[in-house]
């Protein structure tokens, strides 16, 4: 990859935190790097000898490129093992002996240069000294950011419903979570920089303006929405004004979907070459980030599996090593089993490109999936009470409820409703989830209503199911004919 004629990036002193800054790393990861000495003797780190790793052997089946399925990879999947001393045999670059061992805080060295190729050939960040860190998951990634960027009684930025773990992880920490009102493509710019502009810490707990946004840009959970490209480069240039920092979590980010089509039938995958998928892709905040302001998570959760527990983050060196000190003394490098069959998979069998075949392969199931849903709300949901907006990227569907239709609006509450509506599907043997379980703010003043629906985890035919079901519970709850 190129760096000449790029920007450095931005330097964070001013915003790292106590802890962070205070973080030395670990004294004896730092001497690990004495190991590169030819022939040295080791009776230094409390590394335990492989002799004893009671694996001589791992292997796994897994989908031969462009024969994706369950049922192909059951009929003509190709076998990948790993070995314990494929590195000293000259065989493969990893291998058992190195990958169950302790490692550094980054991640092994041969499974972060494929995500390190991955990130420059799908984002190309514009600056010339970034960097990526393995993670265990973006669950993981967020805290040790929250960590890095806030200190309690500060409040983080974030779409006013959100992804829950993130305001779950923020409380307990001392911050405060700060809703920034949404439309069908995310964060409103003039909403950020109106909170921004005319913050007032008496009202919102004397916490400082906030120097921290985090966002799900595309299918973002729960509402589905996705910013487009110009929308993006808004808030980028609002956080710029007001110096604000991102946290951009995109575990959805291939799972970009074609435009909802209510007659076509089926929708086949367009995107041919795979210069044509990346092409196709809405560009990330880091691929804008001239300054070195976005820290973008990435994670395997959604694309390979979530019990992988692998993902990483990208952002300035500085970021980066400081987020070294954070993991190398708390989850260190991910499991080793994940990394060695991951860098199987990916590097050794699949490469850059197979690997975005099986993204194409898994968007394209989840088009399918989205595209039954939206058909089951055409068909089975009362159009007079409930309302949607197609979802272009992710598995979450929201819909929206008109509550002040509900008979008893006028003396019941929002939480009442909600919570009625919610039992009520329940009890037709559908089960959805609540808006207001996503709320970033602790107290919301409740004028709209929302359920979110995943098309991520059932058979076809049920989901189709699942929404007749609400659609009967709705008809019910508001006393409308069936
Ligand atoms: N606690 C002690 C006392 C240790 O010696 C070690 C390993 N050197 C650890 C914890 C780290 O354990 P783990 O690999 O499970 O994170
Ligand atoms: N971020 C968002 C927005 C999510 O929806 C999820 C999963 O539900 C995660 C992060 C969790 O990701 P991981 O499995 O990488 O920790």
């Amino acid at each position: 990859s190129s760096t000449k004629g790029k920007p450095l990036a931005r330097r964070w002193d001013d915003l790292l935190t106590p802890e962070t800054k205070a973080r030395k790393g670990s004294t004896l990861k730092a001497a690990a790097g004495f190991l590169s000495r030819p022939g040295i003797v080791s009776l230094g780190g409390g590394l335990p000898s492989s002799s004893y790793f009671p694996f001589a052997q791992l292997s796994v089946t897994v989908p031969a490129p462009g024969a994706f399925s369950e049922r192909e990879t059951s009929q003509s999947g190709v076998q990948l093992s790993a070995d314990k001393h494929s590195l000293q045999t000259g065989q493969s670059i990893f291998d058992i002996s190195t990958g169950l061992n302790y490692g550094q805080g980054h991640g092994a060295a041969q499974l972060l240069r494929w995500v390190t190729e991955h990130t420059e050939l799908v984002h190309a960040p514009p600056y010339a000294d970034w960097g990526c860190n393995l993670t265990i998951g973006s669950t993981s990634a967020i805290d040790m950011a929250l960590r890095m960027f806030c200190a309690p009684g500060d409040a983080v930025l974030a779409e006013a419903y959100t992804f829950p773990t993130f305001v779950e992880a923020s409380r307990p920490m001392g911050l405060r979570t700060v809703g920034v009102p949404m439309d069908e493509q995310g964060l409103e710019p003039g909403a950020v920089d109106g909170i921004l502009e005319h913050w007032n810490p008496a009202a919102h707990g004397g916490a400082r303006k906030p120097r921290v946004l985090y966002t799900v840009p595309t299918g973002q959970n729960p509402t589905g929405a996705t910013m487009g490209e110009e929308r993006r480069r808004m808030i980028y240039e609002v956080c710029c004004k007001h110096d604000v920092y991102i946290l951009e979590d995109e575990p959805y980010y291939f799972l970009q979907l074609p435009t909802y089509d209510a007659d076509a039938t089926t929708q086949t995958e367009k995107a041919s070459s795979h210069a044509d998928f990346l092409a196709g892709l809405i560009p990330s905040f880091l691929s804008m980030d001239v300054q070195g302001r976005v820290m973008r998570m990435d994670s395997f959760s959604k694309v390979i599996a979530p019990g992988s527990r692998v993902g990483w983050v990208t952002g300035s060196e500085q970021i980066m090593e400081r987020y070294k000190t954070h993991v190398d003394c708390s989850t260190q490098g991910p499991s080793g089993f994940s990394q060695i069959v991951l860098f199987k998979l990916l590097e050794e069998h699949w490469g850059h490109g197979g690997y975005l075949d099986w993204c194409k392969y898994i968007r394209s199931e989840y088009t399918e999936r989205r595209d039954v849903i939206v058909r089951a709300c055409e068909k089975h949901l009362p159009r007079d009470i409930v309302s949607w907006v197609a979802p272009k990227a992710g598995m979450f569907h929201w819909m929206k409820v008109d509550w002040k239709k509900h008979p008893l609006a006028a003396s019941w509450t929002h939480q009442e409703i909600e919570e009625q509506i919610f039992m009520a599907g329940v009890d037709h043997g559908s089960l959805v989830t609540c808006g207001s379980w996503f709320y970033a703010d602790d107290d919301v003043e409740e004028e709209q209503m929302f359920f979110r629906a995943t098309y991520a985890a059932a058979p076809f035919d049920q989901i189709d199911l699942a929404i007749q079901r609400f659609g009967e519970a709705l008809r019910d709850v508001f006393g409308l004919q069936n």
